[in-house]
């Protein structure tokens, strides 16, 4: 069968060039005889791959020397625990910002650990937008300042950056890391579930400030799972036990492909023009509305309904005839989202407004 266009949410469609190398690489990987599954994680052509995986990712996204790259595992939920455990320090509370399902978790777990401030919440409003942040309820005492770059069901995205002073950031990028240059030096933590824009779901990527991975040494809570600490993370190269291999090595592609490509600044310049597109045709249409405003519009995800549930579902479906896949809406939301990731390029989007369009005609 042809490959269809995935627009799932995630795990989300890989650049075709990118599965094609790996399935040429697939049974003898760089002359080793051996598939990179089948590899000692001690040997050389395994830390090669980690390595360049990882400087690769440095050069992308320009990560500062006072940052460290951690590949570690249970997703970018297990860090949801991992976060509070590991840099709550002296301090015993931290602030977040509910802003859909995953900022909501976030908090939830952190709860288990630590007094959580919800400095602002768009809950009451089915999280349809990003809400405005009034300084007076920060916590100037708080360990971090926790918030979602990109929230992948509803379709919002930070577009101006919070300000918590000396509060370190930390933020979930799980659904746009990779699709537009950030200034890293204005975290203290960024991290990403790799299935949206990296690669293989379970692998998550965690870019720390050096100063709370010696935070982590010093103060991480005695309770911490070892597995969970990021100072033994990073003394251990990642390789405290066996990393997830594979998954590290088709990063470790991806992030190659994306600087082929021409890195960050590319990327974004396409990610622009295919929201645009999409965004321009929702705007304009008679059956189908985006449900967020303007300014608070994701690149990745895009939530659009016509109102009429039946008619969300039939184009679901025709969509899908059409090999137009996994563009049915989170139950939450309702329906459709089209989430163009990296891996989606410009002509998949055009594919389809065209389609949008041929339905809006024929059922309008
Ligand atoms: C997908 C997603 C998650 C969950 O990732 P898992 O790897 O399944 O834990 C968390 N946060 C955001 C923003 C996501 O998009």
């Amino acid at each position: 069968m042809a490959r269809v266009l995935n627009f799932s949410a995630g795990p989300s469609q890989l650049p075709l060039a990118v599965l094609e190398r790996a399935a040429k690489e697939m049974t003898d990987y760089s002359n080793t005889g051996t598939s990179v599954m089948e590899m000692s994680h001690r040997s050389k052509a395994f830390e090669a791959i980690l390595h360049k995986a990882k400087d690769d990712l440095r050069k992308l996204m320009s990560i500062p020397e006072n940052y460290d790259v951690l590949f570690m595992q249970g997703g970018a939920s297990t860090q949801f625990a991992a976060i509070p455990l590991n840099i709550l320090g002296d301090k015993d509370g931290a602030d977040y910002v509910d802003t859909g399902t995953w900022a909501n978790k976030a908090l939830k777990e952190a709860q288990k650990y630590c007094k959580v401030n919800v400095v602002a919440s768009s809950k009451e409003q089915n999280y349809n937008h990003i809400p405005d942040l009034d300084k007076s309820k920060f916590n100037p005492n708080a360990a971090y300042f926790y918030f979602t770059t990109n929230n992948t069901i509803y379709g919002t995205k930070w577009n101006t950056l919070p300000d918590a002073g000396d509060v370190p950031l930390v933020t979930d990028m799980s659904s746009s890391i990779l699709s537009e240059p950030v200034d890293v030096a204005k975290y203290g933590i960024i991290y990403g579930g790799a299935q949206k824009n990296i690669g293989p779901a379970g692998l998550v990527v965690v870019i720390i400030r050096k100063d709370l991975i010696e935070l982590s040494k010093q103060k991480a809570k005695t309770v911490t799972p070892t597995m969970l600490r990021y100072d033994i993370c990073a003394e251990n190269d990642s390789m405290y036990n066996t990393p997830p291999t594979y998954s590290i090595y088709i990063a470790g592609l991806v992030f190659e492909h994306l600087l082929n490509l021409g890195g960050l600044q590319e990327a974004k310049k396409r990610n622009v023009a295919k929201a645009d597109l999409l965004y321009g045709y929702l705007d304009n249409s008679k059956m189908f509305k985006p449900t967020i405003r303007k300014q608070d519009r994701s690149l990745m995800n895009v939530p659009f309904v016509t109102g009429n549930e039946e008619l969300d579902d039939k184009c679901v479906k025709a969509a899908t005839a059409a090999g137009l896949i996994n563009l049915k809406g989170h139950r939450s939301v309702g329906g459709l989202r089209a989430s163009i990731y990296n891996a989606i390029d410009l002509d998949g989007v055009k594919t389809l407004v065209n389609f949008l369009e041929k339905f809006e005609k024929e059922n309008g």
